[in-house]
């Protein structure tokens, strides 16, 4: 299907490469220098993000078990609002939850859902998203490492804090994840939430996880999302690197510090505050690259999309509720 082989070819965290909706000017390529895997984002709830390097996990390929377990899993619709061939369809799964605790699922998903639909620009296509929620059921109630280092529990898709000895980074089983994910209609994002209220998440290629818990995770997803449907690239850094590659793909840095990139945005103001420019840092270096404004969504979880950003993802939405429906949206 289509749809779900975007989500698999979108590793927006390892490359970050732009998806075709993006508004690329002529003559970008995707020189984006390659990164090591096992990267992982880690948030702070002051809103600021960094990225670290964890030990890269072998994750094997969902056992016919594991299979079967995602094909029986029950999938029922927080919102549904048409075909998912006219639709854009986001796809909640949760880790933890116990066949008991499939109400607490389903109240813990909606309230991310909430979080995400009441911020721009998912806000104005609300009503044109299907919101899908697959009721994973696990053998024991939380997540590993919950509260501390050496808790360990039985669950469907091995969520836990303390990934690559990081507390608040909670990493999953992405295979499995995605296993029980491709159950829904249609998946054109995915958001796995786990059952616990400590701060935590982390951003994957194709999807993130939130604490299903805590109210402030969400921010998590939305960031997250910036990334697997809109292509954007992040927009903080790591002090002191520079920036070795050509122009990069994605619609939110440039290696041009006149900000041609977006030359129809320069000087507006943005809802992140100031206006957007040409402000140095971006796509984890600090020099060498420009990014449109100063604190963005893509720099820090607490701010919104700057202008570039919510043109791209609205951009991204509609284009995925158009397809089948032409003129629609
Ligand atoms: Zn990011």
């Amino acid at each position: 299907m289509r749809r779900r082989g975007s989500i698999l070819l979108t590793a927006a965290i390892l490359c970050a490469a732009g998806l075709a909706a993006a508004p690329v000017p002529a003559g970008a390529s995707d020189d984006v220098p390659p990164q090591p895997t096992g990267w992982r984002e880690v948030f702070s709830p002051d809103g600021t993000i960094t990225r670290v390097q964890i030990p890269q996990q072998v994750e094997a390929a969902p056992s016919r078990a594991d299979i079967r377990a995602a094909a029986a899993a029950e999938v029922i619709p927080i919102q549904d609002t048409g075909s998912p061939d006219s639709r854009f369809d986001l796809v909640i799964v949760g880790d933890g939850y116990t066949a008991s605790e499939m109400s607490l699922l389903r109240q813990q998903a909606q309230a991310k859902w909430n979080e995400i639909s009441a911020t721009a620009p998912w806000e104005k296509h609300r009503q044109n998203i299907n919101v899908w929620l697959v009721n994973v059921v696990s053998h024991q109630s939380g997540v590993d490492n919950d509260p501390t280092q050496g808790v360990n529990r039985d669950t469907a898709l091995d969520m836990g804090f303390f990934c690559g000895g990081i507390e608040r980074l909670l990493c999953l089983s992405e295979p499995k994840a995605k296993a029980y994910a491709a159950e829904a209609p249609g998946a054109d994002a995915i958001v796995a939430v786990g059952n616990t209220t400590k701060y935590g998440g982390a951003g994957y290629p194709s999807l993130a996880t939130v604490a299903g818990g805590n109210a402030q995770a969400g921010r998590i997803a939305i960031h997250e999302l910036g990334h697997s449907v809109g292509g954007l690239a992040d927009e903080y850094y790591t002090p002191g690197t520079t920036y070795p590659g050509g122009e990069p793909g994605q619609p939110n840095v440039t290696t041009d510090r006149t900000g041609s990139k977006w030359s129809s945005y320069l000087g507006r103001s943005t809802p992140d505050g100031g206006v957007i420019g040409a402000y140095q840092g971006g796509s984890q270096y600090e020099y060498g690259i420009y990014r449109p404004s100063q604190d963005s969504l893509m720099r820090n979880i607490n701010k919104p999309f700057n202008l570039i950003g919510l043109s791209v993802m609205d951009h991204a939405i509609s284009s995925e509720i158009r397809r089948a429906a032409p003129g629609r949206g």
